[in-house]
């Protein structure tokens, strides 16, 4: 998956972020979704962690799971 770095047009928030073919992302910050995407510096390697955890944290805000293991899965939808 491409990382991509975007800055928020609605808040000015700047992240990182996996895209994967056809999502659309999402500000963390307000969930806005009018990005200008930036010229990406590679991750280093104790932040991919982090963005990993920020890209699993707004696929179970936008209702898809599909990053998540089953046992994560069954917890979140209980
Ligand atoms: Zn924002």
């Amino acid at each position: 998956m491409p990382l991509y770095d975007y800055l928020c047009q609605a808040c000015g928030h700047r992240f990182e972020t996996l895209v994967r073919a056809g999502a659309t992302p999402a500000c963390p910050q307000c969930g806005g979704t009018a990005l200008d995407k930036q010229v990406s510096a590679p991750a280093a390697p104790g932040k991919s962690k982090a963005i990993v955890a920020a890209a699993r944290r707004q696929a179970a805000r936008e209702g898809h799971f599909s990053q998540y293991s089953a046992a994560e899965r069954n917890k979140l939808l209980r």
